[in-house]
């Protein structure tokens, strides 16, 4: 499984046979801090980070991002989840800028889809309480990933918005597996 923070910042965690990845530096899943994939127009070369890189992934699909994201299109100041809101109540403005989140996420998703293949991508972060995501990521990685025949799980962490990667990894294969 895949665990993915989705808040202030974007991170990753590896779990493969009921183990976290550490990596032979200790730096596996920092999926935050690898550029967006397939960049569109208007994507390159991307925001600056913080890290000293362009282009990172936190830089679109961090909470922080998809509000600026939104606010830069609209003029309008929402947090993501009054985003997804607005969405579902008909702005397609808003619609729009969670079209753009969504797509944006699933090929930062594609990309560990087509190197480790996860069974299972465990939402973490502020953005993981947007239902949305669950019920179009599918279709919007299966669109990126390289095979004719894919699937994978979206699942919420079920520590809530704050739980760290690991707990998210303890959690699916801990004793009381849901
Ligand atoms: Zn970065």
């Amino acid at each position: 499984m895949f665990g993915v923070i989705l808040g202030t910042g974007v991170g990753g965690g590896l779990v493969l046979g009921g183990r976290l990845v550490e990596g032979a530096n200790a730096i596996a899943g920092e999926w935050g801090h690898i550029p967006l994939p397939w960049p569109g127009d208007g994507e390159h070369p991307g925001p600056a980070c913080w890290c000293g890189q362009r282009n990172c992934l936190e830089t679109w699909i961090s909470g922080p991002a998809f509000r600026r994201n939104h606010r830069e299109a609209t003029g309008r100041d929402l947090a993501p989840d009054r985003i997804a809101e607005a969405a579902r109540a008909g702005d397609r403005d808003a619609a729009a800028a969670l079209d753009r989140y969504v797509d944006r996420l699933a090929r930062g998703l594609a990309v560990i889809c087509n190197v480790v293949d996860p069974e299972v991508f465990v939402l973490g972060g502020g953005v993981s309480n947007i239902p949305d995501l669950y019920d179009r990521l599918p279709a919007a990685v299966a669109a990126r990933v390289f095979s004719d025949r894919w699937q994978a799980r979206f699942v919420p962490a079920q520590w809530g918005d704050s739980s760290g990667v690991r707990g998210a990894a303890w959690l699916w294969d801990g004793p009381s597996p849901p």
